[in-house]
């Protein structure tokens, strides 16, 4: 291997040449006046892995990869629905880099560094600007509240990339949540497989596995992100019996289209990555332009119901403005209901009637 060679597979030597600049993506391809103009704007956070940047066609502006990863200057025009904080996650932050939502489970923000600045992150409003990790004070705060929230049984590790960090300081986290004894099961949010795939190392696998039952959710939006390196990384955690999930955000411009949804779904499951939420597009301040309308959610959870599998069927979710969470929005199937019987339909559109139980039946 050429000392080139073995730094493409080091994925430190990835992460600390990220392109950042306009002068660092103007050696690659010929930019548009709307990426200079965003690029020259210091309010973005902007980093790309030469790997991720490999993976974008040079001559084609509209290349989903490079509309991912380089910003436009739409990212400055806002919408007036925008906020910055949509989700409400710092309201509902008890305690720093912790967000409590739902009864039984907490994100846990450890860093706000990734791999990858990814144009329509709905945390852009911390994430890409101080590259540091969790403070040991902040993350003693964050475990103590899990401590004493005996029906948190559930803790999502996520970011930033959980991944940027190194296996140590990995681990001193990942350890400190499995020691609390009502804690189940952990899950990692990281996009790693899909921005810098030699990240998931022989070692790295080595520590996670000590810690099961643990759960990852990565991120690909678009099938031309599963290359044979994404492939290999997703094998590595698979075959450490870490079940892999993906979490897509349906992005204007981008993934669009049911044709592509239907192709992504069905090279995820094989790398054995389950389709597990697709996203309606956050409100997020500078994303308004990859927003799309929800009636194509529900446009592909039709085209996808009864057609394909039942494993490479997403749930699409709306994550509510305000913190209402995540709710699923499904196609209409139930046509009618009595009290003694429903009227369906299936995926062709044909109707059927499902008699319900006799409630007298049981009196005898
Ligand atoms: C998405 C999210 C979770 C996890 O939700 P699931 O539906 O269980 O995947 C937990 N907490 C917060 C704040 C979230 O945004």
């Amino acid at each position: 291997m050429s000392i080139l060679e073995q730094n493409w597979h080091d994925w430190r030597w990835q992460f600390a040449n990220r392109l950042r600049t306009e002068a660092d993506f103007a050696s690659l391809m010929e930019l548009t006046d709307s990426e200079k103009q965003a690029l020259s704007d210091p309010s973005f956070a902007v980093g790309v892995t030469p790997y991720f940047a490999s993976l974008i066609n040079v001559r084609n502006p509209a290349c989903p990869i490079r509309r991912q990863a380089i910003p436009l200057g739409a990212e400055s025009i806002p919408d007036i629905h925008d906020m910055a904080d949509p989700l409400a996650e710092d309201e509902m932050s008890p305690v720093n880099n912790l967000v409590h939502r739902y009864p039984d489970r907490v994100l846990l923000i450890v860093t706000e560094t990734c791999h990858v600045y990814c144009r329509h992150c709905t945390r852009r409003r911390r994430v890409g600007f101080e590259e540091k990790p969790i403070s040991r004070a902040d993350l003693a705060n964050a475990v103590d509240y899990i401590r004493q929230n005996s029906n948190i049984r559930d803790v999502l590790i996520s970011g930033g990339d959980p991944f940027t960090l190194g296996d140590q300081a990995l681990e001193e986290i990942i350890k400190a949540v499995r020691a609390v004894p009502h804690v189940e099961v952990i899950r990692i949010g990281t996009r790693a497989p899909v921005t810098n795939p030699f990240r998931i190392t022989v070692n790295l696998v080595q520590m996670l596995r000590k810690y099961h039952p643990l759960w990852i959710n990565v991120q690909f939006n678009h099938p031309a992100e599963i290359t044979p390196e994404a492939s290999k990384a997703c094998a590595m955690l698979a075959d450490a019996g870490i079940p892999l999930g993906n979490q897509t955000v349906l992005l204007r411009g981008i993934n669009d289209s049911v044709a592509i949804q239907k192709e992504l779904v069905h090279k995820l499951v094989q790398i054995r990555v389950r389709p597990y939420y697709l996203y309606q597009c956050d409100i997020a301040a500078g994303i308004g332009h990859f927003r799309t309308p929800v009636s194509l959610g529900i446009e592909v959870m039709e085209q996808l119901y009864g057609h394909t599998s039942g494993f490479a069927i997403p749930t699409f979710v709306v994550d509510t403005p305000g913190g209402g969470g995540k709710i699923p929005i499904l196609p209409q199937y139930v046509l009618c209901q009595t009290p003694d019987k429903v009227v369906i339909r299936n995926y062709e559109g044909k109707i059927f009637t499902y008699p319900l139980p006799n409630s007298k039946r049981n009196e005898v």
